[in-house]
């Protein structure tokens, strides 16, 4: 058990920081103010930066108090976070703490996976590193080194594997995430939904919620206008399998059976359509090929899907109404994690339907059309010109992926084809964890020649590479800028607050030596960060020095709605919303969605849900010394009689065992009324394996280990991962 508890932490007292510098004292915690030590003793600074406890991106203002890190709270001036943080990012200060991190940089001394490291010297890491790298370059060319990467960190990674001739680049959460949302609107109104979500959520009348978790999917911007909506009386309707957080505020909920959410999204657009429910003037004026569609949808009737969604037809009427009823202010959530059974991106594109058909796109209530800051980039020298195509999307079989795809990257290193892949450099992403099926993550990993992780954690994806770049935490560095796409511009700074512990770098420190090294030092002209980030924001008449006291700068309101004069474009071939697609008709795809039932599972055997804590971000913060403390192990959620069956009482400790034979660890029964008999949920992030993750290592189940099987989407490569199955092996009685 750590030294330091949240709930001593949540005291924010004196005693309570004693307590955790006590419990960390091998860790020295200078902190650092413009880049200079600030002696010890001299009482309570506040430094503005923004969090990465998750990828949102909330303002934040860090406490260093006698030279010591204190606590973290919410910017006022940001606008994602509004002053407040959530409880996982309350709890950042944890990553600084963390007693399992990585301290110096790590080479490999016996065969991959085995976890048995060499400390080395930065110098000695990178060298070898910049040696590799230069071999598989000439042997292979520079395609052949892939980069995985998840954050605003990788930005100078990122830049400097470009610069060596990368082009390989692929970040989970396109194909492990939301990527089939962003093809799905995309392919409706032109555009995507972006992250933050363009939802309006603080003004929608009614809000819909498709299995999407919000206040468990902690996402402190979404949630605090949930919130806020809930407060206002908005009409919550909630489909989920599982009766969550969000479904205790709803005025409906829907039980649907998994997989048959599309069933659902058909039968209330033939609600809409039969009784003339939907925004007539919107469509008449933005819609393309709503007759088509029209008579696509007709026989979807709620009788039709009943026995599919398990939804009675009345309820599926009535909340169609409701959600006309509030229309254009009716905001149907695209959803966040929406990789689940390989019709992603058709489900999401039924959504992206809805929402036209009630007129809520550009709309106020509905979604909003964000806006940025001009900030210049920095104008380096440009990149060499490829010699090969990418390698994960070959011939185009995934026709409307518009980003890589990770595990086409890990199929083309299994295979070699279309050409070989023989370096992955992985950043603060857990591959382990993210991608499905670790089999075939692991044996694609036994053809590289080269294998690196930066991160600040030694996670499970760390324990099979090469050489382990230790990072410094979010608090010890400078980022580049976060120019954000919102409802209002304004550009945020991420600075150092405390030193590093140990032997980490900053990601820009270590992407720029790795350049120096492989002879690329004309891509960072910059002597150092601080260089880099006056010249961005000169460019743009702001200041460092301004941004590193308020942490935000704010530009000023411009107009989000089409009635306050956005222009209502819509960047799809026809120029109008696609009610009908004639992109998919061509790529001989349903030009309108189309549902096929989810295959069932082995008898006798439940299907396995995963979702997210408030506490807790993927598999990055099990061993935080503070979040861990408010959540140190995840359970099995099982209905009262599917327990029943498997002979299963509240709190007893079962290992899942899935379709394949893969066990998981044993963790205690939660049997709640509050899931649907036909599923077994976990959430997402435990059972780590990674040997150096001493406080999380063994406790809890991982979902991730029990997803051996996926579907893959046919529009856009995205891995559908709620398509396996468990059962139950009692560990005591
Ligand atoms: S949502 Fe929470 S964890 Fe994510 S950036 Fe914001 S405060 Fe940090």
């Amino acid at each position: 058990m750590p030294a330091f508890s949240r709930r001593k932490f949540l005291k924010i007292s004196g005693a309570a920081a004693g307590a955790f510098a006590g419990g960390a004292s091998a860790i020295a915690t200078k902190s650092v103010l413009a880049g200079k030590e600030i002696p010890s003793g001299s009482g309570i600074q506040t430094i503005p930066t923004f969090c990465d406890i998750c990828f949102w991106k909330c303002g934040a203002i860090a406490y260093v108090k006698d030279g010591e890190l204190w606590k973290v709270e919410g910017n006022p001036l940001d606008p994602l976070s509004r002053g407040r943080l959530c409880p996982r990012g309350t709890g950042g200060i944890g990553a600084h703490f963390d007693p399992d991190r990585l301290r110096a940089p790590l080479m490999r001394r016996r065969k991959r996976g085995d976890e048995e490291w060499t400390v080395v010297t930065w110098d000695e890491a990178l060298n070898s590193v910049a040696e590799k790298m230069q071999k598989i370059k000439a042997e292979y060319g520079p395609e052949a080194l892939a980069l995985f990467s998840h954050g605003i960190g990788g930005t100078f990674l990122r830049h400097a594997l470009k610069a060596y001739g990368a082009i390989n680049i692929a970040a989970p959460s396109f194909a492990q995430c939301r990527g089939p949302r962003d093809v799905g609107f995309k392919l409706t109104f032109g555009e995507d939904v972006s992250s933050p979500e363009r939802t309006d959520i603080r003004n929608a009348d009614c809000l819909v919620l498709i299995g999407s978790h919000l206040g468990e999917n902690m996402h402190n911007t979404q949630v605090q206008e949930f919130a806020e909506a809930v407060g206002r009386g908005a009409s919550i309707i909630v489909a989920d399998p599982r009766f969550s957080v969000a479904a205790g505020k709803a005025k409906f909920y829907l039980p649907i059976r998994p997989g048959t959410d599309l069933a659902l999204l058909l039968a209330w657009m033939q609600v809409l359509v039969a009784e003339n429910l939907y925004d007539k003037e919107y469509v008449a004026k933005y819609g393309f090929g709503f007759e088509q569609f029209a008579a696509s949808v007709a026989a979807c009737t709620p009788e039709w899907a009943y026995p599919e969604t398990g939804i009675e037809p009345e309820l599926i009427r009535s909340t169609a109404r409701e959600m006309a009823r509030c229309k254009p202010a009716t905001l149907v959530h695209p959803g966040r994690h929406v990789t689940w059974y390989g019709d992603d991106a058709q489900r999401s594109r039924a959504i992206a339907l809805l929402n036209a058909l009630l007129g809520s796109w550009g709309r106020k209530g509905g979604f909003y059309y964000p806006v940025s800051m001009d900030v210049p980039g920095y104008a380096y020298p440009e990149y060499p010109k490829a010699q090969k195509d990418k390698v994960d999307n070959p011939g185009g079989k995934y026709p409307f992926a518009d980003e890589s795809i990770t595990t086409g990257i890990r199929e083309a290193t299994l295979t070699g084809k279309p050409y070989p892949i023989k370096g992955w450099f992985v950043y603060a992403t857990n591959l382990m964890e993210a991608l499905p099926s670790a089999k075939e993550t692991i044996q694609a990993m036994q053809n590289l020649d080269l294998m690196v992780v930066v991160d600040v954690i030694p996670s499970e994806i760390a324990g099979w590479a090469d050489v382990v770049l230790p990072e410094s935490v979010y608090l010890e560095r400078y980022d580049d800028l976060n120019v954000e796409w919102f409802r209002e511009p304004f550009v945020a700074l991420r600075q150092p607050v405390v030193l590093s512990p140990h032997d980490q770098k900053p990601n820009w420190w270590i992407a720029r030596t790795l350049a120096n090294k492989l002879g690329l030092g004309n891509y960072f002209p910059w002597k150092d960060i601080e260089e880099y980030l006056k010249h961005r924001l000169s460019a743009a008449g702001l200041s460092l020095d301004e941004l590193k006291k308020k942490g935000i700068i704010r530009g000023a309101r411009q107009p989000v709605y089409f009635d306050e004069g956005v222009p209502d474009r819509f960047p799809t071939p026809s120029g109008k919303i696609e009610f009908y697609s004639l992109q998919l008709e061509k790529a001989g795809m349903a030009p309108v969605p189309q549902y096929k039932r989810p295959a069932d599972g082995p008898p006798g055997y439940l299907r396995l849900l995963y979702g997210r804590a408030p506490v807790h971000s993927f598999s990055r913060t099990q061993s935080n010394p503070i979040l861990s403390d408010a959540m140190s192990e995840n359970a099995v959620w099982v209905h009262p009689e599917t327990a029943g069956r498997h002979g299963i009482q509240n709190g007893v400790r079962v290992r899942l065992k899935n379709q394949d034979g893969i066990l998981s660890n044993p963790v205690p029964a939660r049997i709640t009324e509050r899931i649907r008999p036909d599923c077994a949920y976990l959430v997402h992030g435990f059972g780590h394996t990674a040997k150096g993750l001493k406080h999380a290592f063994g406790i809890g189940a991982s979902d991730a280990r029990l997803i051996t099987r996926y579907a893959t989407d046919p529009l856009m490569g995205g891995t559908g991962m709620n398509v396996n199955f468990v059962t139950f092996e009692i560990e005591e009685v």
